[in-house]
């Protein structure tokens, strides 16, 4: 059979997205991201599926060239194949459905004395009643190596959490054998040690200890990283549908309050006084969620928009609930980050381009 005759099919596992300057392929079951032109983009939305043969009767002889060489590339990289018309009409495509049972995905909860007193009935409320699936407890006070297996002791009634992580200050006193001993109870995901004298991830195989140099405080929340991407369908179809940085998220004070985040100002209710289901069901609660990154100034041109994480505390912005992450040293109309030759802000482009 001539490839003329074949389909081009674009595998179901391959997200296309396009930006301003170019567009990524996001190949969900290898975790892979690749940059591509934005006509590789158009071709998929108008072409997959279809006869390359009749595909190719949309270009000129030049262009017909290039079109081959993009389809080279997708199938060199696994992307696409050349099928026939029976995997044409059968290979379906991926549902971009978001889905997830509990209401809450993700809670922090600030340690205290009263968090402390009260976590198997927080842990109750959170876990069991709202179903959430990943927690962190957040410590900013030291605690000694006795203080922290005491707390660690109350965590033990967990049913349907499904990572678990503590971060607090890092203490001179905690030796290797302590934290080991102390981590071989398998409930905790990761152990986040901040202020400590050197950055270091130690995987103990079922959780890993983290040392941090830097300091928790409010300018590092929210900042926008490549490391901190995210490339799996979870976290894609969420942005896809609503706000990563605040949807079903949950956060509990060192009083119980229960607010949307660390750094959002209103207090919804306390944790063990009131009706939490009822809370984070009410519009003002939810007045958030819903923002996606297709929504968010400048974000809505980028090609990361799915895979990244937002913030809709530090905003550009503060007047204006669509503006771009604070913390985005990205520019995706030059596709540069802060430090690379050429970098100017969007800003700066945005005005130098009359678009400001
Ligand atoms: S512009 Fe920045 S914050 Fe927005 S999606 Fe791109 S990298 Fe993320």
């Amino acid at each position: 059979m001539n490839s003329h005759d074949k389909y081009l099919v674009f595998l179901p596992s391959c997200i296309l997205v396009k930006g301003y300057e170019r567009s990524v392929i996001l190949d969900i079951q290898r975790a892979v991201l690749d940059f591509v032109p934005n006509d590789v983009y158009d071709i998929f939305q108008k072409y997959n599926k279809q006869k390359i043969g009749d595909i190719l009767l949309n270009y000129n002889n030049e262009e017909q060239e290039i079109v081959m060489e993009y389809i080279g590339f997708l199938m060199q990289n696994e992307y696409a194949i050349l099928g026939t018309k029976h995997d044409a009409e059968h290979i379906p495509a991926m549902s971009l459905k978001y889905n997830f049972c509990g209401q809450i995905t993700n809670c922090i909860c600030e340690y205290s004395e009263f968090t402390h007193k009260n976590i198997r009935r927080i842990l109750n409320i959170i876990d069991i009643q709202l179903g959430c699936s990943a927690l962190q407890i957040v410590c900013n006070k030291q605690l000694t190596i006795k203080e922290l297996i005491i707390f660690l002791e109350n965590l033990q009634h967990i049913t349907y959490l499904n990572h678990l992580e503590v971060v607090l200050p890092y203490l001179p006193e905690y030796s290797d054998k302590d934290l080991d001993k102390l981590l071989c109870n398998p409930i905790i995901n990761r152990l986040i040690l901040y202020s400590a004298p050197f950055d270091n991830v130690k995987d103990l195989k079922h959780t890993f200890i983290v040392y941090l140099r830097e300091n928790l405080n409010n300018n590092t929340c929210g900042i926008v990283d490549k490391s901190y991407f995210t490339q799996n369908i979870f976290h894609i179809t969420e942005a896809l549908h609503h706000n990563t940085c605040l949807h079903r998220k949950l956060f509990i004070d060192k009083n119980g309050n229960i607010k949307n985040c660390p750094y959002s100002e209103t207090v919804f209710g306390n944790i063990l006084n009131d009706d939490v289901e009822k809370i984070i069901t009410t519009p003002s609660f939810k007045k958030y969620w819903n923002i996606k990154k297709d929504e968010i100034e400048v974000c809505k041109d980028c090609e990361f928009r799915y895979v990244c994480t937002d913030c809709r505390i530090f905003i550009k912005n503060r007047n204006n609930i669509y503006s771009q992450p604070e913390h985005c040293h990205y520019n995706t109309y030059i596709t540069k980050w802060k430090g690379e030759e050429g970098y100017v802000t969007v800003e700066e482009w945005l005005k130098k381009n009359n678009t400001l």
